[in-house]
């Protein structure tokens, strides 16, 4: 009987549409539940001292898991395999796979088998095969799921009837990882997400409601996750009046190919053109291209209204002045690139970066946000680290910064209602029941004002009478 494959580490809806997408191509696929302080006291148990958070929860959670398996009699050593993500790199994540095998070890799971994806070279190790077939699925999955996630994130502040765009995403995940699992082409993906978009617009939403927008950057496992592992920060800032913007997995590859790309353009500086070079540079810029064109063409369905990939280059550019991109290691520059970029394009009233106990990266670009503030004071940025306690603490100084883009945000919105002589009463008559994809528009952080910049014709119902002088 052939094994089956565990993974895990990222979202639910991520993982479920990996598993649709792993499974189409003949395996049999589980992932892991979500981690909890229970994985990360495993984590700390079982590997070697002085790693950082993420490798205790994401190792502790697969020897959790496991050792869960083990006490109802299955031999997990004979069923199951696990694929994870390996990398060489300054930081502790080119040690996960070491990790992972000495974890295992110790638990009394030493012939247990471990299969690695190579992020930079494209390449697996083991029993997992990473052909360009799986690579499109695997695309297909995780784009899918950012753009649901993002909807999700994006509709449920202002949702009438509390629970309903869960309701509804809920409904469709089934449906998704059924068509990622037959195979489904981007065609028929489409059709799906079309669906998907006529429930919700079956739908109504409130966007009289001025709430601040957060963006959730830092450490990408630590503000990707949605588990314990970040103290379940983006359901808890939705619950806190915020919209919250989550980081897609898409900016994450993006970000990987942008830096291959100017390798290869530094490696033809420094040491010469080659026919080898040339033809890395055009695969590695035409991945770019397709991927991008593929979340567009995803984002399309909605009006466009999931989050555009920022670009890289400017990314890149806006971090220059306090980090090289060359310098790798967690999201090496993308951190501080996100919070300027945020910043100057108002794409949220705060940015709260997550990192994690023990990070080293994330410590350097805090070194360099400090910089950053200097040079935005408009900005309001946290950072907060994540070690499995001190969750009170942590929630306690994001409410206070909250408390700061609550402010921010009403007073870009009513400075734009007076500045367009319209009575709140109006824009309340002409918003309070809308259906959710009404066009947003204009270069303001807050929802509301976008909306009501955009839509300024839904207004004339409700202006006042003035009679005409006779
Ligand atoms: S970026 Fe930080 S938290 Fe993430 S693997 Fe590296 S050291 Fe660990």
């Amino acid at each position: 009987m052939a094994k089956t494959l565990l993974f895990g580490g990222l979202t639910t809806i991520h993982e479920l549409f990996i598993k649709g997408a792993v499974e189409s191509l003949g395996y049999s696929a589980r992932f892991l539940p979500n981690p909890d302080n229970t994985s990360l006291a495993i984590g700390r148990e079982f590997c070697n001292r002085g790693m950082c958070n993420p490798t205790y929860y994401t190792v502790g959670n697969l020897v959790k898991f496991l050792l869960d398996e083990s006490k109802k009699g299955v031999d997990v050593e004979s069923k199951y395999f696990f694929v994870t993500v390996g990398a060489c790199g300054p930081c502790r994540f080119g040690m996960y796979e070491t990790e992972y095998r000495h974890a295992l070890k110790e638990a009394g799971f030493k012939n247990f088998k471990i299969s690695i994806l190579n992020q930079s070279e494209l390449s697996s190790e083991g029993d997992f095969e990473l052909t360009p077939s799986l690579m499109w699925a695997l695309v297909k999955a995780v784009w899918l799921a950012d753009i649901v996630r993002d909807l999700g994130y994006q509709l449920r502040p202002y949702e009438i009837e509390k629970g309903s765009v869960d309701e509804v995403i809920e409904g469709f995940k089934p449906r998704i990882y059924g068509a990622l699992k037959e195979g489904a082409p981007v065609k028929e993906t489409i059709l799906l997400l079309k669906e998907l978009r006529k429930e919700l617009e079956k739908l109504r939403f409130d966007y009289t409601r001025v709430k601040p927008v957060v963006s959730v950057i830092g450490e990408f496992w630590a503000h990707t996750t949605e588990s314990a592992g970040n103290y379940h920060i983006h359901r808890w800032l939705e619950e806190e009046g915020a919209e919250v913007r989550p980081e897609p997995i898409a900016g994450w590859i993006d970000y990987q190919l942008f830096i291959e790309e100017e390798r290869i353009k530094r490696d033809i500086k420094v040491k010469g053109f080659s026919l080898d070079r040339l033809k890395r540079l055009l695969a590695v810029k035409s991945m770019a291209a397709v991927f991008r064109g593929l979340y567009n063409l995803y984002r399309s369905v909605f009006s466009f209204r999931p989050k555009a990939l920022p670009p890289q280059k400017e990314l890149s550019e806006l971090a220059k002045p306090y980090f090289d991109h060359f310098v790798v290691g967690g999201e090496g520059h993308l951190e501080v690139g996100k919070h300027v970029y945020n910043v100057i394009h108002k794409k949220a009233h705060m940015v709260l970066s997550v990192k994690p106990f023990g990070c080293m990266p994330s410590t350097q670009s805090d070194g360099a946000q400090a910089k950053v503030l200097s040079d935005y004071p408009e900005s309001i940025f946290i950072s907060i680290e994540t070690s499995g306690d001190s969750e009170v603490n942590v929630k306690s100084r994001v409410q206070m910064k909250l408390f700061e883009a609550k402010r921010a945000a009403e007073k870009e919105f009513y400075n734009l209602l007076s500045s367009l002589n319209v009575s709140e009463s109006a824009f309340k008559k002409a918003f309070s029941s809308s259906e959710p994809f009404i066009k947003l528009k204009g270069k303001f952080a807050g929802t509301a004002a976008r909306a009501l910049y955009g839509n300024q014709t839904k207004l004339q119902p409700y202006l006042d009478f003035v009679p005409e002088a006779t």
